[in-house]
């Protein structure tokens, strides 16, 4: 089956906020997370580009949805959607980020999944768990990228990853919820990110052929 070549990955565009975004041709796959969590080093490793997505963040600056597609999968996208949580941000523009996001999710047809990025020390936040819950409203697979793994000792990565499929388990979402361990500095967990990522994006080829009547 084919592949995207995610290190082909180019810049297509910026958008100020979802009624800008482009064309809802083809298929995307969305990243979020807090800011800092580690989202656009996770993105950048994935490409092999250093500087696809800007690891710059200053709390109040425009945050633009940005879109990155590739040469050969044109109507394949990845895209980055605004980090959340600045401590300090006033509350107004927490809730329309809020609006936002819940929108994006929720109406854009050609969305087929969310990565959340969470740094692993400090995983299901509160806006982790509301995105996780929009998302499972919507039927929306997620799948949680716990990332600085190289942050903790390897059995302290390993419980957090399990603890986290137990809760996904236990809330009777581990259907459309899976995780896994990354890091950026180890580039540890590319192949597994891959494979999820090319399994949303790419239509499915091996499904038996409608019957016809
Ligand atoms: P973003 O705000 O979510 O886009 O976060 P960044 O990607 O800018 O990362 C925030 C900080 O965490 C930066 O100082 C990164 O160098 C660091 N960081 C990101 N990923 C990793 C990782 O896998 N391991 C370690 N040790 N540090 C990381």
């Amino acid at each position: 089956m084919a592949k995207i070549h995610f290190r082909t990955a180019q810049f297509l565009i910026s958008a100020p906020s979802i009624r800008q975004c482009p064309t809802e041709e083809g298929t995307e796959v969305a990243f979020a997370g807090r800011s800092n969590a580690g989202k656009s080093s996770a993105i950048n490793t994935l490409t092999g580009n250093g500087k696809l997505a800007r690891t710059s963040k200053t709390p109040g600056r425009t945050q633009l949805i940005n879109f990155f597609n590739f040469p050969a999968a044109p109507d394949q996208r990845i895209v980055d959607l605004p980090g959340y949580g600045y401590a300090k941000v006033p509350m107004a523009v927490k809730k329309k980020w809020q609006a936002d996001l819940s929108e994006y999710l929720q109406q854009r047809d050609a969305l087929r999944g969310l990565v959340i990025v969470m740094d692993i020390r400090h995983p299901l936040q509160d806006f982790d768990t509301m995105m996780i819950n929009w998302a499972i409203e919507g039927e929306m697979p997620v799948h949680l990228l716990l990332t600085k793994a190289d942050k903790l000792k390897p059995g302290a990565a390993k419980s957090t990853l399990l603890a986290v499929q137990k809760h996904m388990r236990d809330a009777q979402v581990d259907d459309l919820v899976s995780a896994q361990m990354f890091s950026a500095l180890k580039k540890q967990g590319i192949n597994q990110l891959e494979d999820v990522l090319n399994g949303w994006l790419l239509p499915q080829h091996d499904e038996p052929e409608a019957v016809q009547e």
